[in-house]
């Protein structure tokens, strides 16, 4: 699934071609990262993957809680959220997508660059540019699995945070990096990527995922 370079379409909607596997690592990552590369930049040590929360699992369909500093067994959350994203062969992953409701994400995902951002951010705050030009991917998510919709986003996106050390930390995202940054703090916000689409799209999604009777809390 690269991202292509056809363009084109009049107006702020950019159309691009290829696809943002959401939370789904993309084959073409898959064949360029070594396995030693996609370890969670050691946060992963130790971890165990857990089961992936599915779309109408009410954990997903509301706000996260912001994580306090003195959070007990943080590190071996983290460690478990890497372990669950590489698991299921993602690039990012949001703490409620393994059913705990806490502001926080991880991502291991390529920049425009195809440099991979391997990071966890704590509380994280979404930094948009002020613009109207969106980018118009193919995009999925672990929690509807196997489907995937065309979704118009900004093409560049910045968070900050906190790190594991709660020190301040700045992510700035371009590509499939800055898809991924904005759909797991959508995720931490309650809303799934679905629910950003037209009704009958987000329908035709659901019914891929085997979710057609799923509806958001
Ligand atoms: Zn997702």
């Amino acid at each position: 699934m690269p991202v292509g370079g056809e363009s084109g379409g009049a107006g702020p909607l950019a159309r691009i071609a290829g696809t943002y596997g959401g939370d789904v690592i993309s084959s073409w990552i898959r064949g360029s990262a070594m396995a030693d590369e996609r370890a969670g930049g050691g946060m992963a040590a130790g971890g165990t993957p857990r089961p992936i929360t599915l779309y109408g699992d009410p954990v997903l369909h509301r706000p996260c809680a912001p994580v306090e500093d003195d959070h007990p067994d943080l590190d071996r959350l983290v460690a478990d959220m890497f372990a669950s994203m590489y698991a299921a062969d993602g690039v990012g992953l949001a703490a409620n997508q393994i059913g705990i409701g806490l502001r926080l994400f991880v991502v291991d995902c390529p920049d425009d660059d195809e440099v991979n951002q391997v990071a966890v951010v704590i509380n994280p705050v979404l930094h948009l540019p002020q613009t109207r030009d969106l980018v118009e991917a193919s995009e999925g998510c672990l929690s509807v699995p196997g489907a995937h919709s065309l979704l118009a986003r900004p093409g560049e996106a910045t968070v900050t945070g906190r790190d594991l050390s709660f020190r301040p930390v700045e992510i700035v995202g371009t590509g499939l990096l800055a898809r991924c940054l904005q759909h797991e703090c959508d995720h931490l916000d309650g809303t799934v990527y679905v629910d950003r689409l037209a009704r009958r799209a987000r329908k035709e999604a659901l019914a891929a995922a085997n979710l057609a009777g799923a509806n958001a809390p």
